[in-house]
C-alpha cells in the first residue's frame, strides 16, 4: 500500500553535480567514528556492543544501560521520585489557564503518553509541540491526530522544506545521518516555543544515554544540561558549520543560510534559557520507562495504532517509530556506521525489560538487522533529489571508514563481525 501521497511533489534540490561521495570520503564532521575502540565486544546480556558511541562496558562486560535496567528494579526509590515529580509539576502548574509543560511530541507512543498523563492524571496544561516529520507516514499522522482528537492542544511547526531537504542532504553526507534534519529541530524547537510563551518547563521522554547505552555522565540529573546538546545531539557538528559547508559546495543558495527556519535547527542560547528560567526534564527520570507499556497505554486511552503493514523495515517490532516514511534508513546508516541496526536497538532494550531472552534478541538481529528498507527507496531518493548511484557512494564512503566492521566478498560488502 502506498501511503505516500499521491500528489507529492518535491522540487529537484539542485542542477548541478555534487561529489557526496568525496564529502563523505573527506568529512569532518562526523566526529564520534575516531572515539570508537577498535576491537568490536558486544555486551554480555543484551546485543549492542562497544561501537555505539560513548557507551559503556563494565569489568564484567555488561553494558551501562543493562546496568541501568538491574537498577530501576531494584534500587531506584521511585516512590520518593514520583514524589518530586509532584512537586516539579506543582511548581509549575498554571493558575491562569495558561500553558504550563511542553510536551516535544513526535506522534509516537512515548511522547504521547507524557502529554496525555501530564494532562489527565496529573491535571497539568500541556502544549504538545511538533516538529514535522520529513515525510509523513499515514500512520504517524493519524496517531498524532487522534492524540489531539484525546483533548491535548498541539504547536506543529514545518521548516521551509527545500532548506530542510538539504540539511537532511548534509546530514546524510557530512554525518551518514540525514535525521539530523529532523532530530535538531526536534529537540531544540520546542525550547524556542517555551521562550516565546513563557513556559518554563519542557519535558522530554528518557534519557537516552541511559536507557539505551551512552554516556552515564548525567545518570543522576533531572535533565540534559543545555551544555551537552552539541556534544549529545548534534554529533559534535553545530548546524551553522554544516550550513557553511553546505553553501561553499553548493548544496544551499547563499540567500538560504539567512533563512528565518534555520535558527530552529539550533536551540536558543543558553543564557537566554537560564535566564528565562526553562528547565529540561525527563519523564523517564521519575517514572521507570518502559516502552511497550507507553504503546498498551496510547492504545487504550486514544487508539494509537501499530504499523498496518506489519513489521517496520529492519526490525520486528510493529510500534516504534512510525511517523516517518524515511526513518528506516536513518537506523540503516546505524548499521553502516556502528555495525548496530534497528533490530539490534529494539532487542537490546526489550531484553533489559525481560520481554527478551538473549537467545531471542540475537536471533531476531539476525533476521531483521541488515535488511536494507527499500520499500520506499525510490521516495526517499526523491526527497534527497539523489540518484541511486550517489546514495550507495555515500554508504560506501561509510563503510570504508569502518575497516573494523566491514570488508568486502567478491564485490559484497559484509559485516564482520556479529553478535553471537
Ligand atoms: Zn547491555
Amino acid at each position: 500500500m502506498a501511503q505516500i501521497g499521491n500528489y507529492l511533489y518535491l522540487p529537484k534540490l539542485q542542477t548541478h553535480k555534487i561529489p557526496y561521495g568525496e564529502h563523505a570520503k573527506n568529512t569532518i564532521f562526523e566526529r564520534q567514528l575516531s572515539t570508537l575502540p577498535e576491537e568490536v565486544i558486544f555486551c554480555k546480556k543484551c546485543v549492542v556492543s562497544n561501537q555505539r558511541p560513548r557507551i559503556v562496558l563494565d569489568n564484567e562486560g555488561v553494558c551501562g544501560a543493562c546496568r541501568w535496567a538491574e537498577e530501576k528494579q531494584q534500587i531506584v526509590d521511585w516512590d520518593l521520585k514520583q514524589k518530586n515529580f509532584n512537586a516539579l509539576l506543582d511548581k509549575h502548574r498554571s493558575k491562569d489557564g495558561r500553558f504550563d509543560v511542553i510536551v516535544p511530541c513526535s506522534g509516537g507512543k512515548d511522547s504521547g503518553t507524557i502529554a496525555h498523563k501530564l494532562k489527565y492524571e496529573y491535571g497539568m496544561n500541556p502544549l504538545s509541540v511538533t516538529w514535522s516529520p520529513l515525510l509523513y507516514t499515514e500512520i504517524g499522522f493519524q496517531n498524532i491526530q487522534n492524540m489531539i482528537n484525546s483533548g491535548i492542544s498541539s504547536h506543529l511547526f514545518t521548516p521551509n522544506r527545500m532548506v530542510q531537504r538539504k540539511i537532511a542532504k548534509l546530514g546524510l553526507v557530512l554525518i551518514g545521518n540525514h535525521f539530523e534534519a529532523f532530530g535538531r529541530g526536534q529537540v531544540s524547537y520546542a525550547f524556542h516555543v517555551a521562550l516565546d510563551l513563557g513556559v518554563k518547563l519542557v519535558m522530554f521522554g528518557e534519557n537516552g544515554e541511559l536507557e539505551y547505552g551512552g554516556s552515564l555522565k548525567n545518570k543522576d540529573l533531572p535533565g540534559q544540561p543545555i551544555g551537552d546538546w552539541v556534544d549529545l545531539y548534534h554529533k559534535g557538528a553545530r548546524t551553522d558549520e554544516m550550513v557553511k559547508f553546505g553553501v561553499e559546495n553548493g548544496y544551499l543558495h547563499k540567500e538560504e543560510q539567512h533563512d528565518p527556519c534555520l535558527k530552529y535547527f539550533a536551540p536558543p542560547e543558553a543564557e537566554k534559557l537560564t535566564k528565562a528560567g526553562i528547565e529540561f526534564h525527563w519523564f523517564g527520570y521519575y517514572h521507570k520507562w518502559i516502552p511497550q507499556e507507553n504503546f498498551y497505554y496510547v492504545s487504550e486511552h486514544y487508539g494509537f495504532r501499530t504499523n498496518p503493514e506489519g513489521h517496520s523495515e529492519g526490525t520486528y517490532n510493529k510500534y516504534a517509530s512510525l511517523d516517518d516514511f524515511t526513518d528506516p534508513i536513518h537506523y540503516y546508516f546505524s548499521l553502516i556506521k556502528f555495525g548496530l541496526g534497528r533490530a539490534t536497538s529494539d532487542a537490546a532494550h526489550e531484553i533489559r525489560e525481560n520481554h527478551l531472552t538473549r537467545e531471542e534478541g540475537v536471533a531476531l538481529v539476525h533476521q531483521y538487522d541488515h535488511i536494507f528498507p527499500d520499500k520506499y527507496f525510490t521516495e526517499f531518493l526523491n526527497y534527497m533529489d539523489m540518484t541511486e548511484e550517489e546514495f550507495w557512494d555515500v554508504v560506501n564512503a561509510y563503510r570504508e571508514k569502518r575497516p573494523n566492521l566491514w570488508k568486502k566478498e567478491n564485490g559484497k560488502w559484509i559485516l564482520k563481525q556479529r553478535v553471537a
